[in-house]
């Protein structure tokens, strides 16, 4: 068992002045219970708490840090950087470096616009449809998130899910009409949306691979379908890769799967752990942004200088060869071994897995969507979240969140994750 007054003493404080004591809703545990570690500290794999336990991390900061925390590389550039002043709110080179590096990785990013978070980016990119289209309706799918802007709440998946929110209040009526929501992978569905508002609907905005309510794959031909259905229909689709962008591979989902959506959105590692998004895609409807265009859009922050450093030392070490067989090995690895593990318990899982992206799910039955990840056992889940923690693995604390696995985990840290996980599994039955 691990010690916790420390990270007791901070929750009790913390809950007096931030809503559930946190800046963001899952990190309370709620779902699972309990009291959240403090953290004190992150290093490769590692990250520390304010009562000196050592836990083995797959939250990775919920997916900016593919290269694990504190990377050599990256701190370096940073310490250099902040030397230099922490922001100017005018151009830098180093904008340019990272979007011309993103553009390189993903060509479908002809300009693009770098932003704070990917709720701006998701925001920001759906004005633009709007702009670009004249139309006012957008289709997303259930379980998918896209940030927490008003309009792309509904069905939002695993933070609201985790917590039993449908929607949420505070965004109007009239606003939230203009939100179609489809099963994901049910490409028929959204062909008849399309049959009923043929010229309404300004743009799809999907997840390619979902991780938001637990990793969901797409099935064969329902990328394609959406990007056919958009082109025959004059919206736009709109890729978020805010988790998958550098994540699934260098060039993201759309690599991958080969297709080229109109706008993607990006966050997390591009900012390599510092506060970073960015939306993009062909030149003719970017420069509708504003200085160019009339669509108006600004940040006090944006392409931030360190955020910017952080993201292209990042980046540079994504490139190298090799840094994704490592990650695929070591993801299908836990994988395999979870599996195994769950068949020696008596078990039934799921395991969603796409790369380096992971979540267990304890259901029998195969995960497609939001429908069949909500039929998971969430009271299963959390014991078994609750006997990874006590051995020191600091797994995502909810049924509908993912894993993530990085290059700084060692084929050790597998194994040890692994043995945490059969005693986990064994307790459960
Ligand atoms: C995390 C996430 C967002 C929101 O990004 P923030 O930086 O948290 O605002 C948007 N879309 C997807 C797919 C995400 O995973």
């Amino acid at each position: 068992m691990k010690e916790s007054a420390h990270s007791r003493r901070l929750f009790r404080e913390a809950q007096k002045y931030l809503p559930g004591g946190v800046d963001s809703p899952v990190r309370a545990f709620k779902a699972v219970g309990g009291t959240p570690p403090f953290i004190v500290k992150g290093q490769g794999s590692r990250i520390y708490d304010a009562d000196g336990n050592e836990f083995i991390d797959y939250v990775g900061s919920w997916g900016p840090l593919i290269l694990g925390h504190a990377h050599p590389p990256v701190v370096k550039a940073l310490k250099q950087a902040v030397e230099r002043g922490t922001s100017y709110g005018a151009p830098t080179e180093l904008e340019i470096t990272l979007a011309r590096m993103i553009s390189a990785a993903m060509p479908s990013l002809e300009m693009m616009r770098l932003v704070s978070s990917g709720t701006e980016a998701a925001m920001s990119a759906l004005r633009l449809a709007r702009a670009f289209t004249k139309r006012d309706k957008i289709v997303k799918f259930a379980g998918g998130y896209h940030g927490h802007a008003d309009g792309l709440l509904a069905k939002g998946g695993s933070g609201l899910a985790t917590l039993g929110i449908p929607d949420s209040p505070g965004v109007p009526a009239s606003y939230a009409r203009n939100t179609l929501v489809a099963p994901y992978n049910n490409a028929g569905a959204v062909a008849r949306l399309f049959e009923r508002y043929p010229e309404e609907i300004a743009a799809v905005i999907v997840e390619p691979v979902v991780a938001n309510m637990g990793v969901v794959a797409p099935h064969p031909g329902f990328l394609t379908g959406l990007r056919d259905l958009t082109s025959q229909f004059g919206a736009l689709l709109i890729f978020d890769e805010v988790i998958t962008g550098f994540r699934l591979a260098y060039g993201g989902a759309q690599a991958i799967y080969g297709i080229t959506p109109d706008l993607t959105c990006l966050g997390k590692i591009i900012g390599g752990g510092l506060p970073v998004g960015a939306y993009g895609g062909r030149r003719r409807i970017m420069e509708m942004v504003a200085p160019l265009g009339p669509v108006y859009q600004a940040g006090t922050l944006s392409g931030n200088p360190l955020a910017m450093t952080a993201g292209i030392e990042t980046l540079k070490v994504l490139r190298q060869p090799g840094v994704y067989q490592q990650l695929e090995a070591k993801s299908s690895a836990l994988a395999g071994g979870i599996k195994k593990a769950a068949a020696e318990a008596g078990i039934s899982l799921y395991i969603g897995r796409v790369a380096s992206l992971l979540t267990v799910f304890f259901t029998a039955k195969a995960v497609v969507d939001y429908e069949s990840a909500r039929q998971a056992d969430t009271k299963l889940f959390a014991r078994f979240f609750q006997n990874l923690l006590s051995a020191g693995i600091y797994w995502p604390p909810s049924q509908f969140e993912a894993a993530f696995v990085s290059t700084a985990h060692t084929d050790k840290d597998i194994q040890l994750t692994l043995g945490a996980v059969k005693t986990a599994l064994s307790s459960l039955g």
